[in-house]
């Protein structure tokens, strides 16, 4: 089950390797860790519900400590110390969009503010119920997760908008296809999340944001329901998607949403190049992006990042010898971290990485493959 307080699946432990708890202490000073707060004592902290009985909605304390935050440090730390300044007063679990459109009026009729929630994993706070007169209503879209429809002439794929990241992947893969859409949050993050939060991903200088993927959708308002449908390129009028991107979920719940997809790489490459310094890495980033390149990722790391992503990476003896033969060509202490990605037919790849490695190697970059 997904931790309550903190990130990944509660039955797998991430312990922090040896040398990253030094590095960190040498970062930050030594720590020591407070006492967590069990999910049970946070449980009996919860206040009881303001909202009047509905069917479709749970007033478990449990399952309302699980939708109270999201995954911000503030977050976590609010979590771990057990002190929430509120909760959801109630969590619906809808099935279809007329079950939402139903919460809306239910809430609507109670003055009870809603909540849109997909996969929780907002770092921005807009998740997480403000302390006030009114009840909340937190609308979790997890059942809401099923394909809708694949046009495979078109590759224009509708989904329902609880749809996590792997389970899209997945439905998607075995079409032949995929949406191209990795941001770091994946594994919980859900479609309509990434439409209302305007997300971007790991690959997204090849695929397109979120908003290139974005085609069309529906929308359940308090002002009643919205078609948003997937026209071709227009030069006509506004872009009535441009409503629910980006909106935070303020102006309605997107219950479907109808993406782009692209068929499967025959090739996917990925490189990783140090730099010694900032400055060069900086200048092999702006030509390689300049040069227009058909890669799907130029991700540059600063010498903090490439360090603690370094020291994390555990493995420490193959860390200390990829250290060693960098210092042999001159990148040390201050060095920039460069992954370059690249997806497409495998002579594209060829031609791309070839140029994007010519380039980095004119600015000092050392290719570890
Ligand atoms: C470890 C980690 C890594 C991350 N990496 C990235 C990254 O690489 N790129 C990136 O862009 N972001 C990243 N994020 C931020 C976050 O994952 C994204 O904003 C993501 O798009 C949120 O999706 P979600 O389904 O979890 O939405 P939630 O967190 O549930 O909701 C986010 C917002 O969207 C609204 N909302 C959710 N679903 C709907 C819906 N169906 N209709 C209307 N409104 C809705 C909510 O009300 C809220 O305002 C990361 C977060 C974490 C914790």
């Amino acid at each position: 089950m997904k931790r309550w307080n903190g990130w990944g699946d509660d039955t797998i432990d991430y312990p922090l390797p040896p040398a990253a708890a030094r590095f960190l202490e040498a970062q930050v000073g030594p720590g020591s860790p407070p006492r967590d707060a069990s999910l049970e004592e946070v449980v009996a902290s919860v206040p009881p519900s303001r909202l009047p009985a509905h069917p479709l909605v749970s007033t478990d304390a449990a399952t309302r400590v699980r939708h109270a935050r999201g995954h911000s440090l503030p977050d976590w730390i609010a979590l771990r110390s057990g002190r929430i300044a509120a909760f959801p007063d109630g969590v619906a679990f809808p099935s279809t969009a007329e079950e939402v459109r139903s919460l809306l009026r239910y809430a609507a009729s109670c003055g009870a503010r809603v909540i849109p929630y997909g996969g929780g994993t907002s770092v921005v706070g807009h998740i997480n119920p403000l302390p006030g007169e009114a009840p909340v209503l937190t609308i979790d879209l997890a059942r809401m997760n099923r394909l809708r429809s694949f046009d495979e002439a078109s590759r224009l794929a509708t989904f329902e908008a609880g749809v996590t990241g792997p389970d899209l992947e997945a439905q998607l893969r075995a079409r032949g296809c995929t949406l191209g859409h990795y941001p770091q949050s994946f594994e919980y993050s859900t479609l309509g999340g990434w439409v209302a939060t305007r997300s971007s991903g790991q690959q997204s200088l090849g695929y397109g944001r979120i908003e290139r993927l974005f085609a069309g959708g529906h929308l359940e308002t308090p002002a009643g329901p919205l078609d948003l449908p997937p026209f071709p390129a227009s030069a006509a009028g506004p872009d009535l998607r441009e409503l629910v991107l980006g909106s935070e979920g303020r102006l309605g719940i997107l219950t479907e949403a109808t993406v782009r997809a692209t068929g499967v790489p025959e090739r996917e490459d990925f490189r990783g190049v140090f730099f010694p310094d900032w400055e060069r890495a900086r200048g092999a980033v702006r030509e390689i992006l300049q040069a227009r390149l058909p890669l799907t990722m130029v991700r540059l790391s600063t010498p903090a990042e490439t360090a603690t992503t370094l020291v994390l990476a555990g493995h420490e003896r193959l860390i200390g010898t990829l250290e060693r033969l960098l210092a042999i060509r001159g990148v040390g202490e201050g060095k920039c971290m460069l992954i370059l990605g690249c997806a497409a037919r495998e002579a594209l790849v060829k031609v791309a990485r070839h140029e994007a490695l010519g380039i980095a190697r004119k600015h000092g970059g050392v290719h570890v493959g």
